[in-house]
Parts: C-alpha cells; sequence; structure tokens
C-alpha cells in the first residue's frame, strides 16, 4: 500500500492482515496524522459522554423533542452537548428509529463508532467539523421524513442515510481537492485526482466500522455507504442533477426499485450537505461565515507558500456575500428547485423561502459595502430587508 509508506516513511507494514488494519486507518487520518493522536501516544481512549441518553442535560433532550424542526439550531446544540451534537444527534435518531435494536446494534460497539467518527472531523476547521456533520445528519432526517421518502424507504435505507450523513465528510482536512492535487498530497495520488476527498471520506468510515466491528454480524455492502458519500462530490452535481430532471420529467422515479430509492438517497444527502443557504438567515449567515473562512485560510496557507490562490480562497477579491450569491445562483437554487418538485412540501416550500431572502439579505450588504464613487444604482436586490439584518460580516 503506497499510501502507508508515503504517508510517513518508513513506518509500517504495507500487509493488509486483520491486525494492521487499525493501524492503516490512523496513518490513513489527517487528524492523527497530523496532530498525535491520543493512540501514538499510549493515552487510553475516553469515551467524553456517559452512555445512556438520561444523562443528556435537559435542555439538549428537549431541543431532541424538536429535531425535526427545520429551524433546529445545531449551534446551540453543540454547546448544550459540551461539544458532542453529532454523536448525541446521531445516536438518538437512531434509536427514535428504533434501529439499533432492529439491526441488533451492539450498543457499545455503537457508541464506541459514534465517538470515533466525532473524534476524526477536525474541530480546528471553521467549517468541516463535526457540527456541520451534526448539521448535515439532521438536515437528512428532516428528508427522511418528507412522505415520499418516509412512505417508500425501509429501514436499511434509513440506517444507511443517516450514517452517510454523519461519516460523510469524515476527516475533512480543511482544504480542497485542488489544493491537494497542487500540493502532490498522497491522496490525491491514491485516488487519481478524482472525488478524492470523498473517496477518502468513505474509506475513513468503512475503516470505523470495521474497527469497531459494528455491522460485523450483518452482511452489508461498504459500496452502498460509498456511492452516497460520493455523491457529496460538487463537481459532480450536474450529472445527478441532469438524472434527477430526467426522471422528474419523465416521472419514472420507481420507490420500489431498490436502486431507484438509492438515488434518491443520493440526492436527499446531496441536499443536506448544502442546505446551509435554505436555513432561517441567522443560522444560514453563521454558516456562510464559517464557511468563507475556510475558504480564506486556505488561501492564506497557498499565498504563503507562492502557490496559485484558488478561485474562492483569496480574501482580496472575494466576500461572504458574493461567494454566497454565486453559490445560490449556480448550485443551490437549480438542486432545490428540483427538489421541490420532487417533494412538492412544505418544506421544500419553506427552503426556497428562506433561500430567496437570504439571497437578498447577501444581496443588501453588498450594496451596503460597496463605495458610493462605485454604486451604478442605488436600487436592486435585498435593499429593505438589509435594514432588517444584522450589520456586518467577518470577512467582509
Ligand atoms: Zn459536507
Amino acid at each position: 500500500m503506497l499510501y502507508v509508506c508515503s504517508a510517513r516513511p518508513g513506518c509500517g507494514s504495507s500487509s493488509a492482515s486483520p491486525g494492521t488494519e487499525r493501524r492503516v486507518h490512523r496513518l490513513l487520518s489527517f487528524q492523527r496524522y497530523l496532530h498525535s493522536s491520543r493512540l501514538l501516544r499510549g493515552i487510553t481512549q475516553q469515551i467524553p459522554l456517559p452512555i445512556l441518553d438520561e444523562d443528556y442535560s435537559g435542555q439538549a433532550r428537549c431541543m431532541l423533542e424538536k429535531v425535526g424542526s427545520w429551524n433546529f439550531d445545531v449551534f446551540l446544540f453543540d454547546r448544550l452537548t459540551n461539544g458532542n451534537s453529532l454523536i448525541t444527534l446521531t445516536f438518538h435518531l437512531l434509536n427514535q428509529y428504533g434501529l439499533v435494536e432492529l439491526f441488533q446494534l451492539d450498543m457499545v460497539k455503537l457508541w464506541r463508532f459514534l465517538v470515533l467518527v466525532q473524534e476524526d472531523y477536525h474541530n480546528d476547521n471553521p467549517y468541516h467539523n463535526s457540527v456541520h456533520a451534526a448539521d448535515v445528519t439532521q438536515a437528512m432526517f428532516c428528508f427522511l421524513q418528507e412522505p415520499m421518502l418516509a412512505n417508500s424507504l425501509t429501514s436499511y435505507d434509513i440506517l444507511l442515510g443517516l450514517l452517510a450523513a454523519a461519516t460523510h465528510d469524515l476527516d475533512h482536512p480543511g482544504v480542497n481537492q485542488l489544493f491537494l492535487i497542487k500540493t502532490d498530497h498522497y491522496l490525491a495520488t491514491l485516488y487519481r485526482n478524482t472525488s478524492v476527498l470523498e473517496n477518502h471520506h468513505w474509506k475513513s468510515a468503512v475503516g470505523l466500522l470495521r474497527e469497531t466491528g459494528l455491522f460485523s454480524h450483518l452482511p452489508a455492502d461498504d459500496r452502498d455507504l460509498g456511492s452516497l458519500i460520493l455523491a457529496t462530490d460538487i463537481s459532480r452535481q450536474n450529472d445527478y442533477l441532469s438524472r434527477f430532471r430526467m426522471h422528474l420529467d419523465q416521472g419514472n422515479l420507481c420507490l420500489s426499485s431498490a436502486s431507484h430509492r438509492h438515488f434518491v438517497l443520493q440526492m436527499a444527502l446531496k441536499c443536506a450537505d448544502i442546505c446551509n443557504p435554505c436555513r432561517p438567515w441567522e443560522l444560514s449567515k453563521q454558516w456562510s461565515e464559517k464557511v468563507t473562512g475556510e475558504f480564506f485560510q486556505q488561501g492564506d496557507i497557498e499565498r504563503k507558500h507562492k502557490l496559485e490562490v484558488g478561485p474562492l480562497c483569496d480574501r482580496e477579491t472575494n466576500t461572504v456575500g458574493k461567494i454566497q450569491i454565486d453559490f445560490m445562483t449556480y448550485v443551490a437554487e437549480p438542486l432545490f428547485a428540483e427538489w421541490a418538485r420532487f417533494s412538492d412540501t412544505c418544506l421544500s416550500q419553506t427552503m426556497l423561502g428562506h433561500m430567496g431572502l437570504n439571497k437578498a439579505s447577501w444581496g443588501g450588504l453588498q450594496q451596503e459595502q460597496t463605495p458610493v464613487s462605485e454604486e451604478a444604482e442605488p436600487s436592486a436586490a435585498g435593499g429593505s430587508s438589509s435594514k432588517e439584518m444584522p450589520q456586518g460580516s467577518r470577512e467582509s
């Protein structure tokens, strides 16, 4: 295994015997590679939360009663759970669906799996951290509750959908694929410059499933999880969207077919992953600032090392609002318009409504920040609503 040696020169065997499986996973992990892991330092693994849900704090438990609300404030939930939103939320949802019992999941293995998943997110990433994973898992739950899905999905589909959401950005390094390619990172070589991050998230998730033995008693296929996580590669959005549009035009999505259900799960996960613009302004704005912060952080590294600065990563030529408006126009709106055709519900209309308002608000903030001399016309998008918005943003 070339990547083992290239990650840590001179280390380890390249055999894939069961005894080295754990070691290989650890070496694949950016987090454990870059920040010497507890394991490598010989510190015993500590479980950060007591095992059963009686120990959730009262307020966090209260929030879980409304876990299907589109206004769910995952930032607050993360604070109430002492930074354990991903573990707590996923554990709750799996129990709420009765999946632990149905699939006879070992409670200790499950808990250990979730702890490792949360640990393998990098909480020093401004955006791609465990709170984003918790947010995507909560959004996925909202979509799974939609009648089109709730009436057709099997328990296995639901289990897969929730686990894919929780693990879809596992061990994300906080930089994009382009950065990994131009710095000749071993993962780019390993995955031949194609869906590099998504392949790594998937393989990391499979590593944790094997390490904990969570599904060792089930005939689960890793590829099902993989194809869901791979669908979150934004560069392949047009492929998925064209296929989705074609099915909707022809009215031939048949949810009794396992492959069509799987495709719908892929679309649901894609929507969950990029649903930030569809959340209420106060939540959406925070996500926008975080993701832009991560882009700009990458741009700073690129500039420092005299690499070409990526298109969204230059803090001198971009603003949060500009990036958001373009993202909504070219990526989010086309996707959510089709999703609303497929699932024409109150939630879909609410999401489109929020996106329209958020776009207008960023437009308004952009205008306020444009110097008077450069201002072509003092009218246009979002002028009135901007007055209602909190002023300013960190990056701009
Ligand atoms: Zn994501």
